[in-house]
């Protein structure tokens, strides 16, 4: 039989493990739109990169405060028009230690007008530096190529590519994104749409366009931290 000291200290560290547990299921995520301040990102006629980046993370922030989900911790490296280096979004993501970092963009290309699309990046494999080192990165890819599929799979369950006749790809970073570089953590670069051609242009300039986006960002976001959660047991 345990005596009652020993019992009050079985009780609080049931307690304390609880605590700590519900401490590690949080889902923590940094949403970081792109571009802001002096820094527009693509222009073209009255629409700039920055505001679309921003008005979606806007949106994605009401949907988490209408519908507040308690394993999920998100933070945005930009909440207002403010210019924020790669540099300083960079740090906060790495004192931050999320389990994924989300970058918002939207691309525009010149040279190949016809280009469109929905796109997916993440991290390249890296196999160089020491072995330690290499096998950090290859971590940090892997997990990144998993949550980059769970986005890929939830965007068609969520027919974004009917509803908004938008193509989706994914691919590995294959041109220079510094946050890819100067952060440890997995990360994901999502080009929502080209502000160059005329069929995506459609779709972004519908306010509804941005609130679906958002929505399936924000539902994605929420059904990777519940499987987390089981990957975490
Ligand atoms: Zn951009």
């Amino acid at each position: 039989m345990f005596s009652g000291i020993a019992k009050k200290i079985f009780f609080i560290l049931i307690l304390l493990s609880f605590f700590t547990l519900s401490a590690e299921k949080k889902f923590k995520v940094v949403i970081d739109p792109g571009h802001g301040g002096t820094n527009t990102g693509a222009v073209s006629g009255k629409v700039s990169e920055k505001e679309l980046t921003l008005a979606l993370a806007a949106k994605i922030r009401a949907f988490f405060k209408k519908h507040p989900v308690p394993e999920v911790d998100i933070i945005f490296t930009r909440t207002d028009d403010s210019s924020v280096s790669i540099k300083e979004r960079a740090e906060l993501i790495e004192q931050q230690q999320p389990d994924l970092f989300i970058s918002l963009h939207f691309n525009s290309q010149k040279v190949i007008a016809t280009n469109r699309g929905f796109e997916i990046y993440y991290p390249p494999d890296s196999l160089s530096g020491d072995s330690a080192s290499a096998a950090l990165s290859y971590d940090k890819v892997n997990r990144s190529f998993y949550y980059g599929s769970v986005f890929r799979d939830l965007y068609f369950k969520a027919n974004l590519h009917t509803t908004w006749k938008l193509p989706l790809n994914m691919f590995s970073q294959k041109y220079n994104f510094g946050l890819f570089d100067d952060t440890a953590v997995p990360g994901l670069l999502l080009e929502i749409a080209y502000i160059s051609s005329p069929e995506d242009r459609a779709c972004i300039e519908n306010p509804l366009f941005t609130a679906d986006v958002a929505w399936y960002i924000y539902d994605t976001i929420v059904k990777l931290s519940s499987k987390t959660k089981q990957l975490k047991k």
